[in-house]
């Protein structure tokens, strides 16, 4: 069966366990959102599904699309179509944008795209995200605004196509035209045929207003506390963590 599984992961950082022992399963077309206080081990969730060295998984497994992917490389997991949108997107001076994206689009390929054929293609994928054009030339995220960034990595998941998108706060430093159409650009790949696989890091509703989540969890100390609906991401809207932290650790004490 389609879906990425993660079970029991348990993740250290320089010998410090971060998350105990995670369950968690992210389904073909379905956007699913992580929500939890600062700190709460939400991107070294993330960080330690891409593959990231400095994330040791200690124990528990990853397994996508049946394959297991717990001892990866980031590239093996990436060709197996995982994508991770960083909170904080690398400035690179020196590589052109148009360059960067052809490079890893035709990693990703059997056969590689020529340089007509995919400056077409970023064009075209460029004017759906609004993007000027003159941005190929650009050095890749240099002199970017924090918004411009976070469309930047849209960018690169509209050419990829993959089969899970781990966006950590991309709707963060957006304004509300922005945070539009990234939403729609990720419901139309939500929607296509790959039937893309969302998984969203967000501390804001009005995102998810947008993107209509078919799960919530809530992370907390590196162990999942609650999971629902999009009830549930509207509850802590309104109310916070505060309570559902009460709730959790009566229950653990
Ligand atoms: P969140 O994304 O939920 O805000 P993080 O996963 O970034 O939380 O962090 C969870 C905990 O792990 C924090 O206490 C943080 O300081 C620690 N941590 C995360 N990454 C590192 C790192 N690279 N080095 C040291 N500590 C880290
Ligand atoms: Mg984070």
């Amino acid at each position: 069966m389609q879906k990425l599984e993660i079970n029991n992961l348990h993740v250290a950082v320089e010998d410090k366990e971060i998350l105990n022992g995670i369950n968690l399963n992210f389904h073909p077309g379905h956007v699913h959102v992580i929500m939890g206080p600062n700190g709460a081990g939400k991107s070294t969730l993330t960080n330690a599904l891409m593959g990231h060295p400095k994330y040791k998984i200690t124990q528990g497994k990853i397994i996508l699309d049946e394959k297991e992917i717990t001892h990866s490389s980031p590239e093996v997991r990436s060709k197996s179509g995982l994508f991770l949108s960083f909170q904080s997107p690398l400035e690179i001076p020196g590589l052109k944008m148009s360059y960067f994206l052809r490079t890893i689009l035709n990693h990703h390929r059997s056969t590689p795209l020529s340089v007509p054929d995919f400056q077409k293609l970023l064009e075209e994928k460029m004017s759906l995200i609004k993007i000027d054009p003159s941005f190929a030339k650009r050095y890749l995220n240099e002199g970017f605004s924090g918004g411009e960034k976070k469309r930047a990595e849209i960018l690169q998941l509209m050419l990829l196509e993959p089969k899970y998108a781990l966006l950590d706060e991309t709707d963060s430093g957006l304004d509300v035209d922005s945070l539009r159409l990234v939403a729609d650009s990720i419901n139309v790949l939500k929607a296509g045929k790959t039937r893309m696989s969302i998984i969203v890091i967000t501390h804001y509703q009005r995102f998810l207003e947008y993107l209509k989540p078919d799960e919530v969890s809530i992370i907390y100390q590196g162990q999942i506390i609650k999971q629902g609906g999009a009830e549930l991401a509207k509850e802590i809207e309104q109310n916070g963590f505060a309570n559902l932290i009460k709730l959790w650790s009566q229950k653990n004490n």
